[in-house]
């Protein structure tokens, strides 16, 4: 039944939708979620789910159970001799998951449902209206529903991104590829196989049980995303780039789609959102889409949490903005880059590609910048002015400990959905009149920066002061300008 009010409602349950309607209604939020499908989707889609996104599933204790669902693969192909190596990324995930996005879908969804968030399918969005106070959303059939706030996750074609009379600038990247989820007889032998000649590419990769999905594109034969499709024009596509088809057979699912780069110029308007496709669009390489949504959510989710309860500091929601659309544009870029790279026909760039490529993702920082840029390790936030190296930065999984400790690294710590206080324990008094927001947890190495971690990860604030008055200040303070006011006295 569809709800007349909640505190937010989501439009999509797509991945983006779903893992913020689980960090929502996990934090005491009234959440709906309203979904034009009627029942769950079986398409595939994305199949990649990188590092960083792991380590966001890991902080909601989700990661186990997808990486059981999925073949991890620990050295990435962008094409010839370039190959990106994943095994050093300083993560519990040093690897792509391959998984069907369906997978994703199902553990998300299995997640917001239990935390009692309001999933309604067969809901089509039409309309929406906002003032001060609060936003309606218009349902085909006439009914709506009042929120304090919406978030559009609905989505490449997103109309509450049309409602809010956005545009959505960009271009076309790559028309006519073709897809299919196929079984095999002579499966590739590395994990992943990639390769562009001439005029054609093709690309493998295995779900890991028993289905593999074929990219093909012929650059001879560009027809528009209705064109019927022949399972054997895929097969010849495959075999001119990879020199064999693999036995390919028996497609599950075959379908042509067009990619484009595009980008919101703003993620928020009053009381409404976007996130995920609804805000961002790029080239499928890389297979950043899906993880980038799911990032968006993340940082969406407990800023919307201290809205809704009302201890937000001013520019909190802003932030949102601020921090997502840079990653947006970044994936936008880098993306690009690996698809026109990857297209370049004649002989001479190619082989300088091939040479120059190989040769920087062989020397350390850039090899390292290039892993953690595409699997999300590497990406932070503006630090504030002055802040500590480590403010805007990613938070590494540190170890815990302590008798009273029931998590032995910092993002089973974060499975509260709230701030942590690292910091050794006789500093927990000072987070305690916080600790509806905030939980102290103990780092087993005492070199640790004293750090306070946002429900998402990131680190808000360190210091490297171990001067107690000064350090206890600033650490009082660092609370107050996070966290809001604090809900017990205790200053
Ligand atoms: C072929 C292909 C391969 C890809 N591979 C990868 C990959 O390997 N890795 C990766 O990260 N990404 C990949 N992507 C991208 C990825 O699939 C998307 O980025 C991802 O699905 C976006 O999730 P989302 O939740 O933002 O939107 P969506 O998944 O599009 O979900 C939007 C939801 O909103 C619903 N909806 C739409 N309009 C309305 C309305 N008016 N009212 C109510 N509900 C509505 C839709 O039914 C849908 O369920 C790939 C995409 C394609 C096409």
């Amino acid at each position: 039944m569809i709800p007349t009010g909640a505190d937010v409602v989501i439009v999509g349950a797509g991945p983006t939708g779903l893992m913020l309607a689980g960090d929502l209604a996990a934090a005491g939020v009234r959440t709906a979620v309203l979904e034009r499908r009627s029942r769950e989707s079986n398409l595939t889609r994305a199949f990649g789910v990188h590092a960083r996104t792991l380590e966001v599933l890991d902080a909601r204790g989700l990661a186990d159970e997808l990486t059981a669902t999925g073949e991890p693969v620990r050295e990435l192909r962008l094409f010839d001799r370039v190959h990106v190596d994943l095994t050093r990324l300083p993560s519990r995930f040093p690897y792509l998951l391959i998984t069907p996005q369906y997978q994703v879908e199902r553990v998300l969804r299995r997640r917001a449902e239990s935390l009692g968030a309001t999933l309604v399918g067969g809901v089509q969005v039409v309309d929406l209206r906002q003032d001060a106070g609060e936003v309606r959303v218009d349902i085909a059939g006439g009914q709506s529903i009042r929120a304090s706030y919406v978030v559009g996750t609905d989505g490449v074609h997103s109309r509450v991104r049309q409602a809010l009379g956005l545009p959505f600038p960009g271009r076309a990247v790559l028309q006519s590829i073709m897809l299919a989820d196929v079984r095999m007889t002579a499966a590739p032998t590395g994990v992943l196989a990639v390769n562009a000649v001439g005029d054609c590419f093709a690309f493998v990769a295995p779900f890991g049980d028993g289905w593999f999905r074929v990219f093909a594109w012929d650059r001879l034969d560009q027809q528009p995303d209705s064109a019927p499709l022949d399972f054997e024009e895929i097969r010849a596509v495959t075999r001119r780039a990879l020199g064999t088809d693999f036995g390919m057979h028996d497609p599950r699912w075959m379908a042509r789609f067009h990619s484009d780069e595009r980008q919101v110029p703003t993620y928020r308007v009053g009381r409404v959102f976007l996130a995920g496709d609804a805000a961002h669009i790029h080239s499928p390489a890389g297979g950043q889409g899906m993880n980038t949504g799911i990032q968006d959510a993340a940082n969406l989710g407990w800023k919307l949490t201290a809205a809704v309860h009302g201890w937000a500091p001013e520019d909190l929601l802003d932030s949102y903005h601020a921090e997502r659309h840079p990653v947006g544009r970044l994936v936008l870029r880098s993306s690009g880059a690996i698809i026109r790279l990857a297209m370049i026909q004649s002989q001479i760039p190619r082989a300088a590609r091939n040479v120059i490529g190989g040769t920087a993702l062989r020397i350390g920082p850039i090899a390292r910048k290039v892993a953690g840029t595409i699997s999300g390790i590497g990406i932070a936030y503006a630090p504030p002015r002055g802040g500590h190296p480590l403010a805007g930065q990613r938070a590494a999984d540190v170890p815990l400990t302590g008798d009273a400790q029931p998590a032995a690294r910092l993002y089973e710590a974060l499975r509260d959905g709230v701030f942590v206080l690292v910091a050794p324990p006789e500093l927990a008094t000072i987070a305690a009149p916080w600790a509806d927001r905030v939980r102290q947890a103990t780092p087993a190495d005492t070199h640790t920066p004293t750090m306070l971690v946002r429900p998402d990860g990131y680190v808000a604030w360190a210091t490297g002061d171990t001067l107690p008055e000064r350090r206890d200040t600033a650490i009082r303070d660092a609370l107050s300008t996070f966290c809001g006011s604090p809900t017990k006295l205790g200053r």
